[in-house]
């Protein structure tokens, strides 16, 4: 019975980790693995996160890989039961880890990896690299969901000039909008002809943004950009609303904090007492608004009372 039990434990230990993934319709020809609005924790295995795929005539078109090796193959595997065709393309929106630790799954089978400049500075770039271990997911998820996790570099970089191609019929517009966002370099994916835009963490829906990297000045501005674009769906990289009302609550987040903010500034409230004046209670029940609401509300604050010394 002993030696049973020891069978049996070895066999689910080498086990890969289950992500679960299934892909879900959001319009024609597009399709999202729908990550949970939490953190990124050993449960989850980084799940967390949407990665999403463009079905072509030809091939898939994907952004943002996943959050790791294991994620991607098994969306690959996931994928080839819709239609059997290859991933020629894998767009990076940003250089969070969540969003592109599958990129090696994909380079693997070959495709083309496009992604922001902030990815080319400070992960991989032609004779640089950090290594897996280094990076924010390696040390929250299990062995068995990282296993085969590699960094790999970009072979297209996109900034402000867009960058377009046309695959299986289909038009891809990738660019960075603003100079700094939700990141020092963020990219949307717009799709003119099925009038879809990609947005990755310019916004957020079903849980709060974090703006620990970026700025809320930025993100209004990208947000208005993208809203400037003839869209009726808009797929975020976080959250699961994808209709043209995708931005507005997101949107009122960072305007109603932008305006709480300077506003507190001008009363001369310091940075010590900021998270108690601007403590936006209409989004308490919002997921993760304990883990990120004081944090984004500090950041805004530091970068606000810039701008207002600026405009002076
Ligand atoms: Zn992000």
């Amino acid at each position: 019975m002993r030696g049973f039990g020891l069978f049996v434990l070895t066999l689910v230990s080498l086990e890969a980790f289950d992500y679960q993934l299934a892909p879900q319709k959001v319009t024609e020809d597009i399709y999202c693995f729908f990550g949970k609005p939490e953190m990124i924790t050993k449960e989850n295995g980084g799940n967390m996160v949407n990665s999403c795929f463009v079905r072509t005539e030809e091939s898939y078109v994907v952004i943002d890989s996943g959050p790791t090796h294991t994620y991607a193959k098994q969306a690959y595997e996931a994928m080839q039961k819709i239609a059997s065709l290859p991933v020629k393309y894998v767009i990076t929106t940003h250089a969070h880890d969540d969003h592109w630790m599958g990129n090696s799954f994909y380079k693997q089978q070959g495709a083309l990896l496009i992604g922001p400049r902030e990815y080319e500075q400070s992960i991989a770039g032609k004779a640089y690299s950090i290594k897996p271990e280094e990076t924010r997911i390696s040390q929250i998820v299990s062995k068995e969901a990282f296993a085969g996790t590699e960094i790999v570099a970009l072979d297209q970089v996109v900034g402000e000039t867009s960058f377009k191609f046309k695959e299986g019929g289909v038009d891809f517009e990738v660019k960075q909008p603003v100079s700094k966002a939700h990141t020092t370099s963020d990219l949307i994916v717009y799709l003119p002809q099925k009038k879809a835009v990609f947005t990755g963490d310019l916004v957020f829906n079903d849980r709060l943004t974090s703006m620990r990297d970026g700025s809320i000045v930025g993100n209004l501005k990208a947000i208005e950009m993208i809203e400037a674009l003839d869209t009726e769906t808009i797929i975020t990289g976080h959250g699961t609303q994808t209709d043209s009302h995708t931005m507005d609550h997101h949107k009122a987040y960072q305007s109603q904090m932008k305006e709480e903010v300077l506003q507190a500034i001008d009363e001369g409230v310091g940075m010590e007492k900021i998270t108690e004046v601007v403590p936006m209670e209409k989004y308490q029940n919002e997921a993760m608004y304990d883990a990120l609401h004081k944090r984004n509300v500090l950041d805004a604050y530091a970068e606000l009372e810039m701008y207002e010394e600026e405009e002076e």
